[in-house]
């Protein structure tokens, strides 16, 4: 294997859409996304593995040693944040491609082939920053969320993702491959794995998030001419929100449940306008589903006494709540067994971001596996992991990869080569 190799393909993945300041701009379905997937596309191809694009713009590439036997996937996502950081799920899947062909030139020299297939995704829209939610292409591929709805979905400018697909050349019709198991490795996105000095985070759990969409309705007029006492400014409301869901996080204990608002739309967004509508969103997370239940109940008390005061309607509506998951324990043993071999130490971690293992998990075990981040920050352009952080974790993905193509974590009667015919035609049904 050549750790060289990975690292010059990774630094040139992260010229692909590259801003002034290190980070990357490939929003999902930009002209920027598309030229990450060509690059894909292209490497694919050139490793002699073939490329299958499904219906919601998830591309695999398939390395097919077994026919008809179904696939361990491994992978993550090419999109970014708008000016977000270039390790940010490309590192996964340049991990996965070089990780893959590790443990296809290990298959093809030995004289017997694994019993499962190996398929290297990058998942659709993970980030959600043009198309909520996040972590889409996943969710459809394992059927938490519907295809066609996703399709529908709009970006501010009003474009569907379906159309967004359809304008780069990825809303794919190929079939998606039948799947026994998962593995991702990523960048933490925060410090714990830096201020402890340990090489792998293993993840056992997704801690429990829930967003809450706001929309405070004030009273459109002249921001020269209505005299004070007769504005209903939504801006000035929709503020003290913006300050609430901060402030709220402090009843608990620190570090105990994180949020923010990160999404803010004005009408109309004039200079000499007092605004009529403002619609926001607030996202809050914790380890324990119990404090995010409680911070909400106190906002929603707070911005109904805020309604009243400012003499305007605030529209508070739940979504994209998603529970506590657990990672199979026996994946997790497996990570650190393998992580042994390699020579890194582990620990184990919660995940605050939510991930496309995340999705994996809730049909196959699944495996979530990170690196250290430089200061933890993510989601931005100064985020960074040393190169020998990545090789590190690539050897990691090519030692969990070669285990599950084995037949890891997957159930004994799968092996069963009475039953792969019936998987087989399962895949193409
Ligand atoms: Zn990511």
């Amino acid at each position: 294997m050549s750790s060289a190799d990975f690292l010059t393909d990774f630094h040139h993945v992260a010229t692909i859409g590259a801003t002034p300041r290190h980070g990357v701009d490939r929003q999902a379905a930009t002209a920027e996304d598309a030229q990450s997937r060509a690059w894909f596309s292209k490497w694919v191809a050139d490793a002699g593995y073939t490329l299958h694009v499904d219906g919601i713009g998830n591309m695999f590439g398939l390395i097919e040693w077994t026919p008809g036997a179904p696939y361990v996937l491994i992978g993550s996502h090419l999109d970014s944040q708008p000016l977000g950081g270039r390790f940010d799920g490309a590192y996964g899947v340049l991990a996965a491609l070089h990780a893959a062909r590790n443990v296809d030139e290990l298959a093809t020299k030995s004289a017997t082939r694994p019993p499962f297939n190996l398929a290297v995704v990058n998942w659709f829209n993970e980030e959600g920053g043009r198309f909520a939610p996040s972590v889409m292409g996943s969710s459809v591929f394992v059927g938490l969320f519907d295809q066609e709805k996703m399709l529908d979905t709009t970006d501010l400018a009003g474009v569907t993702a379906r159309a967004a697909l359809a304008e780069i050349g990825y809303l794919g019709t190929d079939p998606r491959p039948v799947t026994v198991s998962y593995a991702e490795i990523h960048i933490e996105q925060g410090r714990i794995l830096e201020r402890e000095n340990i090489a792998i985070g293993v993840v056992d759990r997704s801690w429990y998030t829930q967003k809450l969409d706001i929309e405070v309705l004030g009273e459109q007029s002249h921001t020269g001419a209505t005299a004070m006492a007769d504005r209903h400014d939504a801006l000035v409301a929709a503020a003290k929100i913006i300050l609430m869901v901060r402030e709220v996080t402090t009843d608990f204990a620190e570090e105990a449940i994180v949020s923010s608002v990160g999404q803010l739309t004005l009408e109309p967004n004039s200079p000499i306008v007092v605004a009529r509508r403002v619609r926001l969103v607030a996202d809050l997370r914790s380890g324990d589903p119990a404090i995010v239940q409680a911070a909400r109940a106190t906002l929603l008390e707070k911005i109904a006494a805020l309604a009243v005061e400012h003499d305007i309607k605030i529209n508070v509506t739940d979504f994209d709540i998603r529970p506590i998951r657990y990672f199979p324990e026996n994946g997790l043993q497996l990570a650190e067994q393998a992580a042994g071999r390699a020579g890194l130490s582990t620990r184990r971690i919660q995940t605050m971001a939510g991930h496309d293992s995340v999705a994996m998990n809730t049909i196959v075990p699944s495996i979530m596996l990170f690196i250290p981040s430089v200061d933890g920050v993510s989601h931005c352009e100064r985020e960074f992991t040393t190169d020998a952080d990545m090789v590190a974790g690539l050897a990691l993905l090519t030692e969990v990869a070669t285990d599950l193509v084995n037949g890891a974590l997957v159930d004994p009667a799968l092996l069963d080569p009475a039953l792969s015919p019936a998987l087989a035609s399962s895949a193409r049904a």
